[in-house]
């Protein structure tokens, strides 16, 4: 069991962060919740990982907002601290071509996807720097194999905020490995989540699962897996490392 270290999920209300949550929460690791506006999952999860046995705070903020961003982390002191952060929150949206996207929407995917990327390991990084007093830690982004394939026909937009995420982990990994901060990605593929009912088709992995070589779509529980470990002491060698973790695609 891992003693007195905390793990910050954005985006751990559902879907992949939750999963997350719960896998840290069971190797030991205090667990801080964050939601947009589902209060009540983040709730139920709360208490379901405080039943394991290890402490857990819920906290609402828009990880595009630098004063929410700011306010998150200061909750996550309480916890002890900051070890691990996970840069998890995304969105899509409907499912369009490139000349029907607006700057507007465009805006909206690049600030959750990627702008909270950059503000939260801001905050990580006065905790974990060795530079900065911090013993190390480590910081696991969420990307998308949508950064291969470009979802064309689907949603460019997310696409190109993925690739962003990418570039960004292997700077970010290269920029703070002498401060103890190992930085890395894991690119899911087609997984069992919400997010794809943003898209306008709720049903999308089992339309396209049979296009994968392992012939089916994936779990959060099988990101999370990943997550965790590119988190862990076991990947200690590991910086600037995308993970794919996708069927084989
Ligand atoms: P999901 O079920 O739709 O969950 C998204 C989470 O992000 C929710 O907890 C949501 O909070 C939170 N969130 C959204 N905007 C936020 C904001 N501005 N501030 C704080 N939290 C915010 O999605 P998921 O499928 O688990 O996706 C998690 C990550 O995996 C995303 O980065 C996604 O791009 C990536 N991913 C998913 C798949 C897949 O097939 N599912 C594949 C590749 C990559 P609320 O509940 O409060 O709205």
């Amino acid at each position: 069991m891992a003693q007195n270290k905390v793990v910050l999920i954005t985006g751990s209300s559902r879907g992949i962060g939750a999963q997350t949550a719960q896998r840290f929460a069971q190797a030991g690791y205090a667990v801080v919740l964050n939601y947009r506006q589902a209060k009540k999952e983040a709730e139920e999860l709360q208490q379901q990982i405080q039943a394991i046995g290890v402490e857990c705070c819920a906290v609402q903020a828009d990880v595009t907002k630098e004063s929410d961003v700011s306010e998150l982390f200061a909750q996550a002191d309480n916890l002890g601290r900051l070890s691990v952060l996970v840069n998890n929150a995304g969105i899509l949206k409907q499912q369009a071509r490139v000349a029907d996207i607006s700057a507007e929407r465009f805006m909206q995917v690049m600030e959750v996807n990627i702008l909270s990327c950059l503000l939260c390991t801001q905050q990580a990084i006065k905790r974990m720097s060795t530079e900065q007093g911090g013993a190390g830690g480590a910081i696991v982004n969420v990307s998308s194999l949508a950064a291969k394939t470009g979802s064309p026909n689907e949603y460019v937009d997310y696409a190109a905020s993925k690739g962003a995420m990418d570039s960004f982990t292997r700077g970010a990994a290269l920029e703070l490995a002498e401060e103890g901060i190992r930085v890395n990605a894991v690119r899911p593929g087609l997984i069992y989540t919400d997010i794809h009912a943003s898209g306008g088709e709720p049903d999308r992995v089992n339309r396209l699962k049979h296009k994968l070589p392992l012939q089916r779509g994936g779990e959060p529980e099988e990101v999370a897996e990943a997550i965790y470990w590119l988190a862990s002491e076991q990947s200690s060698y590991t910086t600037g490392t995308l993970l794919d973790v996708a069927g084989g695609l």
